[in-house]
């Protein structure tokens, strides 16, 4: 059976109502409402599904104008046909959007006719609709955009234009929350601001994918300030639980003849410039990303030929043993001596030949390089430590991975314990399936994995557990916030304890400072690699020092290690001296605030009847013990020890279950790490 095209008639005249029905009905399915009221509702549920309106004016008239304004507001373009008695009203109707104008009395068979033409009409325009417009938001599908704004340009030329790119942040995550009819709601009301704005704006709008919008505009001064604007109000109001928000980026067009969607490439990048910073929603392609387009072109023009004339090269950071400070391994790291632009830094070219796939043919000469290296350092008798090479997250695409690999070894012949990989941490978030399929084929062949920058990446600890992983490298730079160091160092604490549940050693990179060294050792970290003890070096430093394999340790001195790491020990010997100490001792942390406890010996336990941890008397020591008159006295010897490095004694009442003690307290300052000192304390009892 066919479908006949719906058509809504609105208008309570029944007489006329019945001789419409009566002649249309055998080709349409007419749907009736008495009034504007109910005309509008039947719209917003079914506007899809209709093919026109019939408009009945009644003798007001008012409801029907508005009818017809707010049809026309919300963007239908369906066909929209008066029937009126009075002629006057015909030239309003027409202004305020109704397709066609007929008077009472008709005849049935005009009104079927002309009805049948609008919908012909809208039919070939929809048709043309579709090819030139986004079916989602009905604005300009990309090609159309294209082809509008490149005549734009050509036809106003002495206008000056902007291209403008506009980005949902986080957009993905909306269709992965809400589902994609949610998403489809975000566009078509971001799509609806656009057309709103462009009535002000006069240019041209359009959806060139997903979440991306472009429009093409006059360029005027105030333009960035308008946008910005416009950023803040389009989905301040949005109902949604997650804050959504418009990041956009201008390209002023100073060359019209570039292709428009260099152009739009030019106003994504300055959208780059602004990705993740929450106050800022507008940014301008401006100079200083030019220059970083065209260094970014100079990289791409020299690469061949630096590589093969080996302007690219190894060089070698060295890694150490914090207890022994022995160089235990080294990072080959590639550096670019360019002959124009100078050093290149790996940061800036490694992301640039990771986007063109040449890293696959640097990573090869690289890791030639090194297994060449290794050999000559093998057969010159020097104590080779073994050396982990980059795996760039490209690399672990390649399934000809381990074969590349291998053939290394062999052509070098090389143990497999001299060569360690590192992995960088967000490859394995971004295709993990991938990754551990070719890290679990490497470790197999007996390489040793390393995840690379641990913390970068947001995988959790819960998912190393399942990852085939040899060691953790975390990277104390991502922990370096100016304001968040302290916060930073305790989550470097928590994971390194936490690795050692799951047995999984840990390399902390990036190390700069004596007290990042000291605070590591403190929190059980063993080894590091860092610009404190070595910055990378061109290989001849390199063998030099493999061959006094004594030199980053002259650097290094710490505060009182032995008797540190002996306190912290829970070897048998350790306990029982401590616990054998004539007087009561503690191994005490204090903050400026507070002591706390952390180890306290027998004698101590029996002489000031301490609880069981965990209780506030091992965090509160003074609170809890000390009589408040010496509070002062007792934060003053703690602070001078710390600042002196000393041993600091001071005379108190200690207040203990039993008995009030008239005692003496020295602490000794052992380590200082941040905000907090390690002391010793003994209690001697001068009763
Ligand atoms: P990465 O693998 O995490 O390498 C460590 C980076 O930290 C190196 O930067 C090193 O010079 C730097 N570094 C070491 N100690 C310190 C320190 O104490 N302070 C500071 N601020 N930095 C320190 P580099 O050499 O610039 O390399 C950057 C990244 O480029 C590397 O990070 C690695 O992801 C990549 N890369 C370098 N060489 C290669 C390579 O041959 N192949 C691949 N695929 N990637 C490479
Ligand atoms: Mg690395
Ligand atoms: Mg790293």
């Amino acid at each position: 059976m066919a479908v006949h095209k719906k058509i809504l008639a609105i208008g309570d005249h029944e007489e006329d109502f019945y001789l419409l029905k009566k002649d249309l009905s055998p080709e349409y399915d007419i749907v009736r409402a008495k009034n504007t009221q109910q005309g509008l509702d039947i719209f917003a549920k079914h506007e899809d599904a209709l093919a026109a309106i019939m408009l009945d004016f009644g003798t007001a008239m008012a409801d029907e104008y508005a009818f017809l304004q707010t049809i026309r507001a919300e963007h239908s373009t369906l066909p929209l046909l008066v029937l009126a008695k009075n002629k006057d009203a015909e030239l309003t109707a027409l202004t305020l959007g109704a397709t066609d104008f007929i008077c009472k009395p008709y005849q049935p068979a005009i009104v079927h006719q002309r009805l049948k033409n609008l919908l012909l009409l809208h039919e070939r325009a929809a048709l043309r609709n579709t090819t030139e417009h986004d079916t989602l938001t009905h604005l300009y599908n990309k090609e159309t955009f294209f082809a509008k704004a490149r005549s734009l340009l050509d036809t106003h030329a002495e206008q000056q234009y902007a291209l403008i790119c506009i980005d949902i942040e986080h957009f993905k995550l909306v269709n992965d929350l809400y589902g994609v009819a949610q998403g489809d709601a975000v566009l078509r009301h971001v799509a609806k601001a656009l057309r709103q704005q462009l009535k002000t704006f006069h240019g041209i709008a359009a959806r060139l994918r997903s979440d991306l919008f472009a429009l093409c505009l006059p360029l005027r001064p105030s333009l960035k300030e308008d946008l910005t604007q416009f950023a803040a109000a389009t989905l301040k109001e949005y109902p949604l639980d997650m804050k959504l928000v418009l990041k956009i980026g201008i390209y002023p067009i100073e060359d019209s003849s570039l292709p428009i969607d260099v152009m739009c490439d030019r106003a994504q990048m300055a959208i780059s410039l602004i990705k993740g910073k929450f106050n800022q929603s507008c940014a301008s392609y401006n100079d200083s990303l030019r220059r970083i387009l065209l260094e970014e072109q100079e990289i791409l023009n020299s690469m061949h030929e630096s590589l093969s004339k080996k302007q690219i090269s190894v060089y070698f950071q060295p890694k150490v043993d914090l207890y022994s400070l022995k160089i235990i391994g080294a990072e080959a790291l590639a550096r670019w001596h360019h002959p124009v632009m100078g050093a290149i830094s790996p940061s800036r070219f490694i992301p640039i030949f990771e986007k063109n796939g040449f890293i696959s043919t640097m990573d090869e000469f690289i890791w030639e390089e090194t297994c060449r290296l290794i050999r000559l350092w093998l057969d010159a008798g020097l104590p080779v430590v073994p050396v982990s090479m980059n795996v760039s997250r490209v690399d672990t695409y390649n399934p000809n991975l381990c074969n590349i690999l291998n053939a290394l070894v062999k052509k070098y012949s090389i143990p497999y314990e001299l060569l360690n990989l590192e992995v960088t941490e967000s490859a394995y978030v971004e295709h993990p399936e991938q990754v551990i399929a070719a890290v679990s084929a490497l470790r197999t062949l007996g390489f040793r994995v390393e995840m690379d920058d641990f913390g970068s990446g947001y995988s959790s600890l819960n998912m190393l557990k399942d990852i085939p992983v040899d060691v953790l490298k975390i990277d104390l730079r991502f922990l370096r916030g100016a304001e968040e160091t302290e916060r930073g160092l305790r989550i470097l604490a928590s994971v390194v304890r936490m690795a050692k549940w799951i047995a999984l050693p840990v390399i902390a990179e990036g190390v700069e400072k004596k007290e990042e060294v000291d605070f590591l050792r403190s929190i059980g970290c063993n080894s590091a690699q860092g610009f404190f003890f070595a910055r990378p070096m061109p290989e001849q430093e390199f063998r030099q020092y493999l061959r006094n394999k004594a030199a980053p340790q002259e650097r290094y001195e710490s505060v009182l290690d032995v008797p540190r790491t002996f306190l912290w020990s829970d070897k048998e010997e350790s306990c029982f001296i401590f616990n054998m100490l004539p007087s009561a001792a503690a191994l005490i942390e204090y903050d400026g605030n507070h002591v706390e406890l952390l180890r306290v010996n027998k004698t101590m336990i029996e002489q000031i009847h301490i609880q069981g941890f965990p209780s506030t008397e091992w965090s509160n020591f003074i609170e809890e013990y000390i009589q408040k008159a010496y509070w002062g006295a007792v934060h003053a010897a703690l602070h001078t020890a710390a600042e002196k490095r000393c041993t600091e004694k001071v005379c108190c009442h200690l207040q203990t279950k039993a008995k009030t003690m008239w005692v003496r307290l020295n602490f000794f300052c052992i380590s200082q790490e941040i905000n907090k000192t390690l002391f010793t304390m003994t209690v001697e009892n001068l009763e």
